[in-house]
C-alpha cells in the first residue's frame, strides 16, 4: 500500500518539457495541505464555525484538483495556483484572526517553493519575494491597526499555532529534501566514480597490485613520514622472477599471466602489516617495507623465498617450480628514494649474476 502511494507520488510527468522533481515537490506539498485542510475542517465542524468549514472544504477540494493536475502536464499552472491559494489563505486568516496564529509561516514556505520549483527568472523571483515580504508587513500593520473579525481564544490560537508550525515545517522539509536529493545522488556518484578512477589509475589490471606510479606515491608518503621522524626505517626490495621467459615460451603467455597473478596474491598477503607490494613492471615486483630495516626485510624475504619454493604450479603432468631473485636497499635520509630503488636494482642484477634464487642486501 505504502509502495503504491510512493509510486503514485514519484510518477514521472509525461512531457519532456516538464521536470519530474517539481511535480513531486508540489504533490507532497498538496498532500500536506490536504491533511491540513481536513484537520481545519474537522475542528471547524466541532467548533460550529461554518465559514471556516467552507473555506477548509474548498481548500481541500482545490488540493485534490491540483494534485490531479500534476499528472496532466500542468505543473507550472499548479505551482502558480497553489501559491496564489496560499497567499489568499494567509490574507483570510490574518484578516479574520489577526497575527497570533503563525499563519505567516506559509509565506516562508512560498519563498522556498519559488526557488525549488524554479519556473521564474532570478529577477522575477526576487520581485515575488519582495512582494511577499511587503504583503506580510502590510498585513501585520493592517491587522494591528484595524483589529480582527473574530477574536479567538487561547486554546484555539494555540491549536492553530501548533497546526501551522507542523504543517509548514513538514512542507519545508519535503521541499528541501526532494530538491537536494538529485544533488546528493550526483555527489555520491562522483565520489564512487573518483574512487574507481583512482583505482584504475593506481592499480595494475592483471595483478590488482599497485602499479609503478602508485608505488612511487606510496614511497613518497612514507619518505615524508621518515623525514618527519614518524618512521624508524624504510626498506625497498625489487624481486624478479627467474627465467620467466621460459615459462611463457613453454606454457604460453596466458599461463605466464596465471603465475604472475598467483604470485601477486601471495605478495599481497605476505606484505600485510609490513608495507606494500607493487608491480614494478613485467615480472618485476617492488616490496616496500615500512618501519622495517634492511636486515629485518632480508630475513622476511627469506621467508617469502621459501614460500615461493613451496608453491607448485601444475599444467597437465608438468610440475612447474618458480624461484625469484631479490635486491634489497634501505632508505637513507641523505639520499632520495630513487637512489634507494636504483641500489636495490643493482643488487638484483648482482643476484642474477650470482646464479639467481638469492637475496642480496
Ligand atoms: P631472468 O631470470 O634473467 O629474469 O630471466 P627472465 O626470462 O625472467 O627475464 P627476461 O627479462 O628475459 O624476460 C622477462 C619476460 O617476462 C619477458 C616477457 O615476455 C615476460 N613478461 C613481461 N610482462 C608479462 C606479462 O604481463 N605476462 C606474461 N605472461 N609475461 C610477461
Ligand atoms: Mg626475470
Ligand atoms: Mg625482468
Amino acid at each position: 500500500m505504502w509502495r503504491r502511494v510512493r509510486e503514485i507520488i514519484l510518477q514521472d510527468v509525461n512531457n519532456e518539457n516538464e521536470i519530474k522533481m517539481y511535480a513531486v515537490i508540489l504533490r507532497m506539498n498538496l498532500l500536506a495541505m490536504l491533511v491540513y485542510y481536513v484537520i481545519v475542517l474537522g475542528s471547524a465542524l466541532v467548533a460550529g464555525r461554518q465559514g471556516a468549514g467552507i473555506v477548509a472544504a474548498l481548500g481541500a477540494a482545490l488540493c485534490v484538483g491540483l494534485f490531479y493536475d500534476t499528472y496532466q502536464n500542468k505543473t507550472r499552472f499548479v505551482a502558480f495556483t497553489f501559491n496564489v491559494s496560499i497567499t489568499l489563505l494567509v490574507l483570510l486568516y490574518a484578516l479574520m484572526y489577526g497575527n497570533q496564529t503563525y499563519i505567516y509561516n506559509f509565506l516562508y514556505v512560498q519563498i522556498v517553493l519559488l526557488y525549488a520549483v524554479d519556473y521564474l527568472s532570478a529577477k522575477k523571483k526576487a520581485a515575488c519575494v519582495a512582494l511577499l515580504v511587503a504583503f506580510r508587513l502590510w498585513l501585520f500593520y493592517h491587522t494591528e491597526k484595524s483589529g480582527v473579525v473574530y477574536a479567538i481564544g487561547v486554546h484555539e490560537s494555540t491549536f492553530l499555532q501548533v497546526l501551522h508550525i507542523i504543517t509548514t515545517c513538514t512542507m519545508l522539509v519535503t521541499i528541501v529534501s526532494i530538491s537536494t536529493q538529485d544533488f546528493r545522488e550526483m555527489q555520491e556518484k562522483l565520489v564512487s566514480y573518483n574512487q574507481k578512477l583512482r583505482n584504475i589509475a593506481g592499480n595494475d589490471p592483471l595483478t590488482g597490485l599497485r602499479n609503478r606510479r602508485s608505488a612511487m606515491e606510496y614511497i613518497g608518503g612514507k619518505v615524508r613520514k621518515y623525514q618527519a621522524g614518524d618512521c624508524s626505517a624504510l626498506t625497498i626490495a625489487i624481486g624478479d622472477i627467474d627465467f620467466f621467459k621460459r615459462i611463457n615460451d613453454t606454457y604460453g603467455h596466458n599461463y605466464g599471466d596465471v603465475v604472475l597473478k598467483t604470485l601477486a596474491d601471495l605478495f599481497r598477503s605476505f606484505m600485510e602489516g609490513k608495507g606494500q607490494a607493487a608491480r614494478w613492471g613485467g615480472e618485476e615486483f617492488l616490496f616496500i617495507f615500512y618501519n622495517i630495516n634492511g636486515d629485518e626485510a632480508s630475513c622476511m624475504l627469506s621467508e617469502l623465498r621459501q614460500l615461493i619454493h613451496r608453491m607448485e604450479f601444475r599444467l597437465g603432468s608438468d610440475l612447474i617450480k618458480i624461484t625469484m631473485t631479490f635486491g634489497v636497499a634501505e632508505y637513507d635520509l641523505r639520499n632520495n628514494a630513487d637512489i634507494t630503488i636504483n641500489e636495490a636494482d643493482q643488487k638484483l642484477y648482482t643476484g642474477k649474476e650470482k646464479g639467481r634464487d638469492i637475496i642480496i642486501y
